[in-house]
């Protein structure tokens, strides 16, 4: 997806729409036919916090923050022009970022 070359959360990744600072979302039949996927600045903190619970040492690129897509296909899509979801998107394993996707926006939990 290109997203490799993209080092800040001021580039989006091509195709993405912003809904916030670190929230986007693409028009794209990611899986299966759900019409859309969410992409989000993922720091990967809860990764990190992980490996040091158990104990491993995580390969370092895959650490480097960087723009994640994931599938939405667990939401309800309300509505696509403005962009609504429900529930709230959560990413506990990676990051932890919680919020809400309405009117287009991300507003943080
Ligand atoms: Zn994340």
């Amino acid at each position: 997806m290109g997203s490799q070359d993209i080092t800040t959360p001021e580039t989006l990744p091509p195709g993405a729409t912003r809904l916030g600072p670190l929230v986007a979302w693409e028009k794209d039949a990611f899986d299966g036919d759900y019409p859309i996927c969410v992409w989000h600045w993922c720091d990967k903190s809860e990764w990190r916090a992980k490996a040091a619970r158990e104990g491993w040492t995580p390969v370092e690129d895959a650490m480097c923050p960087a723009w994640v897509p994931v599938s939405a296909s667990a939401h309800t899509l309300v509505s696509l022009d403005p962009l609504h979801l429900e529930p709230s998107v959560y990413w506990p394993d990676c990051c932890g970022m919680h919020g809400w996707i309405r009117d287009g926006q991300w507003r943080g939990v």
